[in-house]
């Protein structure tokens, strides 16, 4: 998604787009990865876009499905994520003339990021967006009961005699012992 400054008016203005996924999954980095996270679909991309000058102000909301495995019971399930974002882009200050007067921002917890020319990608910052989204460990649910430690049964579709038939914790070292 690419915007022009000049277009944004004073009084701001809404857009409403989807944003591939395929670049997403690109960038999901071998640790993710393993954690079996897997985008599915479009994002859906809502920006509120308002401008002071040069300095422009974007609202963002993005929603995105995401195939998952849960991290308990390894079952693959879906999720959606949603989250919302302010941040504010502003013209690189150029290196060759002396530093522009700081510029108060209406918001102090705002990210600001810098834009060179005249239309600026929003599309890597939609991502990054999402990106920081994910969250580090993923269930299925709340209660999820995962696999049991010594069977390996997925506890929430059956359950073992594991638990039942646990040996005397006096004796778990000389059970360990035998096992490996
Ligand atoms: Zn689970
Ligand atoms: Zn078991």
């Amino acid at each position: 998604m690419i915007i022009r400054v000049e277009d944004i008016p004073v009084q701001g203005k809404q857009e409403s787009f989807l944003e591939e996924d395929g670049p997403l999954n690109d960038r999901l980095g071998g640790e993710t990865t393993d954690l079996g996270l897997r985008f599915s679909g479009p994002i859906r991309v809502r920006l509120d876009l308002s401008r002071t000058g040069r300095i422009i102000l974007v609202k963002s909301r993005v929603e995105v499905r995401v195939q998952c495995t849960c991290a308990r019971c390894l079952d693959p399930f879906a999720l959606n994520l949603s989250s919302e974002f302010k941040m504010s882009l502003r013209p690189r200050p150029d290196p060759r003339l002396a530093p522009p007067e700081e510029v108060e921002l209406s918001r102090e917890d705002l990210e600001t990021d810098f834009y060179e020319a005249e239309e600026i990608d929003l599309s890597p910052l939609i991502q990054d967006q999402v990106l920081l989204t994910l969250p580090p460990k993923v269930i299925c649910r709340e209660d999820c009961l995962g696999l049991c430690q010594r069977c390996g049964k997925n506890l929430n579709r059956e359950a073992c005699r594991c638990a039942v038939a646990e040996v005397d914790p006096r004796l778990a070292p000389l059970k360990n012992f035998r096992v490996h």
